[in-house]
């Protein structure tokens, strides 16, 4: 028995990090996956992943930025799948810098394929999931929506905006049954993790990396970041049934990075 057998699942930015590991994880506790991405070959390579290990997914091609595409993946996936029971809303980019480095199209591209994108997404999969009287909707937010960053703030503003979002949600969609849920992880050695740590560079400097992820490793109370799987084990969490009376919840998954 899985946890989340007979369950369908929409799982965005599916083809890396965090949602790779998290539409593995789901397809191993019995659901069916949309692997939902920008990128064809990773996505494909995920959801071969799960057919390798006698899984059950398909691959929906999206940009999250755009409306339009966001309403025809939650279609598609719900033609595909049969039906929809969860919805996360994982698919994201590294900020664009500092205040002064922000231009209007990075900032509209950022709000869009965080915010506007898990706003949208989540109406148009609350309204295939009344119908199977209930489901799960999770965000990833940030341990930068929680915190104030130099970095570049946009990105925080818009992991903020997810946390808001949860929030709005879970007391528009309870009525139907919908849960509506944030996960917060720290700093992961994924995918985007190089692009953020050499946001103000033309290349990519491991040194660099590793010595920003060396500093908040020492910083972390449990003395470690988080990883992949640390994060798809919230996520499963959240979207089974072992969290049925879970819903408006903002979980960090950061080693304790939120608390010091
Ligand atoms: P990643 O780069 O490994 O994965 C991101 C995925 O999103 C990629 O497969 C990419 O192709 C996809 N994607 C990007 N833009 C898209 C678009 N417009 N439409 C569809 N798909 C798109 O990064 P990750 O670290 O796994 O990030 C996953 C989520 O976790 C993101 O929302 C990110 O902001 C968040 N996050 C990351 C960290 C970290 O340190 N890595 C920490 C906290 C939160």
């Amino acid at each position: 028995m899985g946890l989340l057998d007979g369950k369908c699942a929409i799982i965005t930015g599916a083809g890396s990090g965090f949602g790779r590991a998290g539409a593995i994880t789901f397809a191993r506790e019995g659901a069916k996956v949309a692997v939902a991405d920008i990128n064809d070959k990773t996505g494909q390579e995920t959801v071969a992943a799960i057919r390798d290990a006698g899984g059950q997914a398909v691959f929906v091609r999206v940009d999250v930025s755009r409306m339009d595409e966001v309403e025809r993946m939650v279609r598609e996936a719900v033609e595909g799948l049969g039906r929809l029971d969860i919805f996360w809303h994982n698919a994201g980019i590294a900020g664009p810098g500092a205040v002064d480095n922000t231009t209007e199209e990075a900032y509209d591209l950022t709000m869009a394929t965080h915010v506007k994108a898990g706003f949208f997404g989540a109406r148009h999969a609350a309204n295939a999931m009344k119908k199977s009287g209930g489901g799960a909707i999770l965000f990833t937010s940030s341990l930068a929506g929680l915190k104030a960053s130099r970095g570049s703030p946009v990105y925080g503003i818009a992991k903020a905006g997810l946390i808001a979002l949860t929030k709005n949600l879970t007391v528009s969609f309870a009525p139907y049954q919908v849960r509506v849920n944030a996960l917060c992880p720290g700093p992961a050695e994924t995918a985007m993790w190089s692009a953020v740590t050499n946001r103000d560079s033309d290349t990519v400097d491991p040194e660099k990396s590793e010595a920003i992820a060396r500093m908040y490793r020492e910083k972390a109370p449990l003395g470690r970041l988080c990883d992949v799987n640390d994060v798809a084990n919230a996520a499963l969490f959240l979207c089974s049934d072992l969290a049925s009376c879970v819903t408006g919840e903002i979980l960090s998954v950061d080693a304790g990075l939120s608390v010091v």
